[in-house]
């Protein structure tokens, strides 16, 4: 049996998305039949593979390197599925808009800091923050898209079900629920 070659992220997310995920608890058993998880927070990949088949995506893009990841994610996925409301609005992610990247880091790193009262923040290393957070629909094309805050995990299984089954992913050897 050929598995869909599956693969998780979350990006600017609270990872409450991918909670979600693990709260399909003994459904999870159900999808693994069907899966291979390639890469995803759960597993020990570093780095993101080719020949993606799915790729779930929490959370939205706030740094440049989120722009460099989700490209490479594009390249190497046949199918995109934004979870969560952050992946499809920016939502929370996005509440930084209000005020822009160096306000926010300035009250953070300067006027609500004890210790370190120069208001120097990283800027080496440490991924360069946007000017203004984005959806990921800003940036690349996403196939499929599930709303939430966070998304119901039986939302995310009825998905993930409808697209093993074959109704979008539509690959003829993969072999498909109750068969
Ligand atoms: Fe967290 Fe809600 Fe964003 Fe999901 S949509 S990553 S639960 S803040």
């Amino acid at each position: 049996m050929k598995k869909i070659r599956l693969a998780t992220i979350w990006l600017d997310g609270c990872s409450g998305c991918h909670m979600s995920i693990l709260d399909m608890d003994e459904k999870l058993i159900e999808i693994a039949e069907y899966v291979d998880v390639v890469y995803s927070p759960y597993v020990d990949t570093k780095e993101f593979p080719s020949d993606v088949d799915l790729t779930i995506v929490e959370g939205a893009l706030s740094t440049d390197h989120d722009i460099k990841m989700i490209k490479k994610i594009r390249a190497n996925s046949k199918y995109i599925l934004g979870l969560g409301d952050c992946a499809i609005t920016g939502n929370i992610s996005a509440m930084k808009n209000l005020f822009g990247s160096e306000a926010v880091l300035q009250r953070s790193y300067g006027e609500l800091a004890d210790t370190n009262a120069s208001g120097v923040y990283p800027s080496k290393i440490v991924p360069k923050l946007l000017d203004k957070v984005l959806p990921l629909h800003e940036v690349i094309k996403v196939d499929y898209f599930l709303p939430g805050c966070p998304t119901p995990s039986d939302a995310i299984y009825a998905m993930l079900r409808s697209l093993i089954e074959g109704k979008e992913i539509n690959i003829s050897d993969y072999t498909r629920f109750g068969k």
